[in-house]
């Protein structure tokens, strides 16, 4: 295991490394990309273990949610690199006569990735095809929280890579401050709001450019002439997927008072079909990630009228699907991400009711629509913020490596996901190429009466 006492020696040996000039070299980039392809592939069966292990995560969301994903960003990438990387030429205005420009895309240095616990995986190596794509040399610090995960990842990946090139550095927040101390050519940080500030603070002193994926209250607004099965069976999903620990999962509801009864006997009913008569015997429901987790979550079941689910058992931290009703908005729930299986319901009776109660609190990471009707839609598009919106399905947009995957001020800084994570580690340097066939010579003095001449050219 490496320790944070051995951080600034790697770091310098990546820094060597990096000037070698190695990693510029396309072929080499998708030599690297195939690996890390293969080492997943390889490590399937020990990556369902580790994962059951930090959270109970059932098979098929391990794969959906992080194994797939990550192969999914290794082939985007391998088979878009050249495009990516290849010099854009840009045209040049008639004062720059006899020359040429264009954009080359190159790579930052050596980069450091932070990773929260709830997709411990995904969330280290997605980040990090993007950075292998673009030429880094790459630090990952996986978490702490998810120890099963993270030991795995620093075998497997120290397995396969070189340290001088990428190394796994595993730690807690002594750690992570370590690293944050050393300096980097790019953060890019996955995890809360709090310590995304933290991670900012510190950059700063180093003057060392972020990306911070955070979190926050996405809701999810339901509008009344939506298919209801259908409906709930997509927030349910959305929302009880990893047992409500995503970062984009469903907040809270915000339903069209008409069909609130409706609604609820469809997401009660499909629970069922989901995870059984009890959750708990189910294999393909997650748990808690630790007590920590599990205390402050149980106190969030204090206030409200729990109408579906509410158990809990603190052996195995779980949490059965719930969802409370008759919440205040002044509620503690109401106050903090919920980031686990609480979904609290709220009315409306008009559409700028629930519009107003989104812009009530800081700007989401994502918007959930569900609504056939295209004004409807289009106004909450207009007047709300986030980071991204889903409209009628919850999640699904961070499965499209093209659309780009990021927060919006309190849920986070930059972008990443396909060609945003290779845009996030790559430097667009501007070149520009001058003839010496001739040397006009207006712009130097004695300026005379050139302002003429100036001002006629650059009209
Ligand atoms: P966290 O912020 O507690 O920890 C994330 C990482 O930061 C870990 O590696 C941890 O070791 C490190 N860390 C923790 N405290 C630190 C400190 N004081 N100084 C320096 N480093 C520190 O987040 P978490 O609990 O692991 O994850 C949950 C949060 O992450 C939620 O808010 C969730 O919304 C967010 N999240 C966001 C995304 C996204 O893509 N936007 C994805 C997953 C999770």
């Amino acid at each position: 295991m490496i320790t944070s006492s051995t951080a600034h020696t790697i770091i310098q040996k990546q820094r060597q490394f990096f000037s070698t000039g190695k990693t510029k070299d396309i072929n080499f980039r998708i030599e690297q990309l195939k690996l890390l392809q293969q080492t997943i592939i390889n490590n399937e069966s020990a990556i369902y273990t580790a994962l059951k292990a930090d959270l109970h995560k059932p098979q098929v969301e391990a794969y959906l949610s992080e194994i797939g994903l990550c192969l999914e960003e290794i082939k985007h990438a391998i088979k878009n690199i050249k495009s990516w990387t290849k010099p854009q030429p840009i045209l040049t205005p008639i004062t720059q006569f006899l020359s040429t420009a264009q954009i080359n895309i190159e790579p930052l240095g050596v980069v450091l990735i932070i990773s929260p616990w709830n997709y411990p995986l995904q969330l280290c190596l997605a980040p990090l095809v993007g950075a292998i794509a673009a030429g880094n040399c790459v630090i990952l610090k996986p978490s702490e929280i998810a120890p099963h995960t993270s030991r795995l990842l620093a075998d497997i990946i120290q397995k396969t890579f070189d340290r001088a090139y990428i190394a796994v550095i595993e730690g807690g927040i002594e750690t992570s401050q370590e690293l944050l101390a050393e300096k980097f050519d790019h953060i890019l940080f996955t995890g809360s709001t709090n310590v995304g500030k933290i991670v900012m603070e510190a950059a700063a002193k180093t003057l060392t450019p972020v990306t911070l994926e955070l979190g926050g209250k996405s809701p999810t607004i339901v509008d009344a002439d939506v298919p209801i099965e259908t409906t709930a069976r997509r927030i349910v999903w959305g929302k009880f997927l990893n047992a409500g620990q995503s970062c984009i999962a469903p907040d809270y509801l915000l339903v069209n008072k008409t069909i609130k009864t409706e609604l609820l006997a469809a997401i009660a009913k499909c629970i069922k079909e989901f995870y059984g008569d009890n959750p708990y015997n189910s294999q393909d429901y997650a748990r808690i990630i630790n007590q920590k987790q599990f205390d402050r979550l149980t106190k969030l079941l204090q206030e409200g009228k729990i109408i579906i689910g509410g158990e809990t058992n603190s052996n195995d931290y779980y949490i059965s699907p719930t969802v409370i009703d008759e919440i205040s908005w002044n509620a503690a729930i109401m106050q903090e991400e919920i980031f686990g299986p609480i979904l609290p319901i709220f009315t409306y009776t008009d559409i700028t009711e629930a519009i107003a109660r989104v812009n009530e609190n800081p700007k989401p990471l994502a918007v959930y629509i569900f609504s056939r009707n295209q004004q409807i839609q289009q106004q909450i598009l207009q007047e709300t913020a986030s980071g991204g919106v889903c409209i009628n399905d919850t999640l699904s947009h961070f499965v499209v490596l093209d659309l780009p995957f990021g927060g919006i001020g309190t849920s986070g800084i930059g972008s990443c996901h396909g060609k945003a994570s290779f845009d996030t580690f790559s430097h667009r340097r501007s070149i520009l190429n001058k003839s010496f066939l001739v040397d006009i010579k207006l712009r130097y003095a004695p300026y005379q009466d050139k302002l003429k001449i100036l001002k006629w050219l650059i009209r």
